[in-house]
């Protein structure tokens, strides 16, 4: 009997789970290996089974999908198709010299001490996205989460990051975080967007494209409402305030150019905010892989296919657009890993409706991304003194001081002569914060592994990889 071919997928998102089910069911063995503790990725992220949550779907949208996918994922680990490796973070992808086969790293446990190698014949990239974070003064302050962070705690955690929340930023995310505080006890005190209706108009043609999106986007809305939540549209905070940890916010209304306007802000008391500023994908593995990105985002063809040959990438790693497209492109990357894995070309009519409801959400994606743009001014609205790189306390003064008195025109040269983004988290958090202070391109990082690996695990790979 011939071995089935092997699969390895990172990341068991909807991307990933809609990829791993796709080629399961084509008979590819496939390995799903992800670093949180349960499947569901972001949207579909689960609270611990030890809460004992008995109405988890309360805080959950499109809940059939995830029961879909979930069940899916049981049948197919039962019948010895996916082989599901939970706590797994994986911090660098290889292709093995010999025979040409995938190593897929991984440091097993919360602790990330023990090293484990998945070796495949083919590997599918679904990592998702992360936030992006813009500085502004007593944003290191205790109090202060990203929106993403506040909602995780929520869906996995079941507690509220405070008593009285103010959720700002710019982004469809802010929605969801909102309405999802105040249904859980929070008193949300304002929900602060710094796009304005007008930039919703613009794209209104692009946007009713996707009636499903609106009316989720509407629900929201009406949960607002429902609970007193005051919505400031072309508004942003411009300082959190506090010692020990936050107590109030001041908001400022900006002007059409995104600049604030004079004597228009004030003071909004609150124990938690929770800020982004819309989201990157993530990459690194890609990188070290050799991929080509195509701006921040990992390039891929009509079969989700990256330009390394057995590389595959789908969802928010190809490109931020939500669950439904992650689900669609990790459709149609399972079902085209399985067909080369197996030798032979796929058929694209077998995808057909995946492939038409990515095309709709893409451009969907792309009006909402230029709706919600950061304000063209916040970064001159950062003062000198404000800490940028938290890992490396580096302030916005050393960093604009690196290209202004140093020269430096990159963010590898910035990083180099500042310090900034050479921590713990590699630039993850303030990378977007120096772009925008020092007008240098947000370029990929070019990190080798995706996260800080022991000695010990490298010292104890085998010599050929
Ligand atoms: C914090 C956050 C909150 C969000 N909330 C909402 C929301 O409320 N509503 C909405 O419509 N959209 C939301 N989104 C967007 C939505 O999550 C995505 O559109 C969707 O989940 C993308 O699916 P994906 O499979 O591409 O990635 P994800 O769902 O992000 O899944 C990626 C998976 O990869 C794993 N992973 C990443 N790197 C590694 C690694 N190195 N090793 C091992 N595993 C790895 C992660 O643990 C994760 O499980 C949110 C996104 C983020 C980042």
């Amino acid at each position: 009997m011939t071995e089935r071919p092997h699969l390895a997928v990172v990341g068991a998102g909807p991307a990933g789970l809609a990829a791993a089910l796709a080629a399961a069911a084509r008979g590819v063995r496939v390995t799903l290996v992800d670093a949180a503790g349960q499947a569901g990725g972001q949207f579909y992220r689960q609270p611990a089974a030890a809460l004992g949550a008995r109405r988890p779907k309360a805080l959950h949208h499109q809940w059939r999908t995830w029961e879909r996918l979930r069940d899916g994922l049981d049948r197919q680990r039962s019948a010895g198709r996916i082989e599901h490796l939970t706590d797994h973070h994986v911090w660098c992808v290889e292709r093995l010299t010999g025979d040409g086969t995938f190593g897929v790293h991984a440091l097993r446990g919360p602790a990330q001490e023990e090293g484990v190698t998945v070796r495949a014949d083919a590997v599918l990239l679904a990592t998702g996205g992360y936030e992006r974070v813009l500085p502004f003064p007593g944003w290191t302050l205790p109090g202060v989460v990203t929106a993403g962070g506040a909602q995780a705690m929520l869906k996995g955690g079941l507690v509220l990051p405070g008593r009285t929340a103010v959720v700002a930023g710019t982004g469809p995310l802010l929605l969801p975080v909102a309405a999802g505080l105040a249904a859980a006890g929070a008193r949300v005190a304002a929900l602060v967007e710094s796009a304005g209706p007008a930039a919703l108009l613009r794209r209104a043609p692009a946007l009713a494209g996707q009636p499903g999106k609106l009316a989720e986007g509407a629900g929201y809305a009406t949960r607002l409402l429902r609970h007193g939540v005051r919505t400031l549209a072309r508004h942003t905070v411009v300082a959190a305030h506090g010692t020990e940890r936050l107590t109030a916010v001041t908001v400022a209304a900006l002007d059409g150019a995104g600049r604030v306007r004079p004597g228009a802000s004030r003071r909004v008391r609150c124990d938690t905010l929770a800020v982004g500023h819309g989201m990157l994908p993530h990459t690194d593995l890609a990188e070290t892989l050799g991929c080509t990105l195509s701006g921040t985002a990992v390039r891929v063809d009509a079969e989700q296919r990256t330009d390394v040959p057995g590389v595959w990438a789908a969802g928010e790693a190809t490109g931020v657009g939500g669950a439904g497209l992650a689900l669609a492109e990790g459709h149609i990357a399972g079902r085209s890993a399985a067909a080369r894995l197996r030798g032979t070309a796929p058929d694209p009519r077998g995808w057909a409706a995946a492939a038409r409801s990515r095309t709709r959400l893409r451009e969907f994606a792309a009006a909402l991304d230029a709706v919600y743009a950061p304000p063209p001014g916040w970064a001159e609205r950062v003062p000198d003194d404000t800490v940028v790189c938290r890992c490396e306390e580096v302030t916005a003064g050393e960093v604009r001081g690196a290209v202004d008195r140093l020269g430096a025109a990159d963010l590898r040269t910035v990083k180099l002569l500042s310090r900034a983004g050479m921590g713990w988290c590699q630039g993850r958090m303030c990378a977007p914060g120096v772009a925008g202070l020092t007008g240098c391109p947000l370029t990929a990082g070019r990190r080798p592994f995706a996260r800080p690996v022991p000695l010990g695990v490298l010292a104890a790979l085998p010599e050929s990889d």
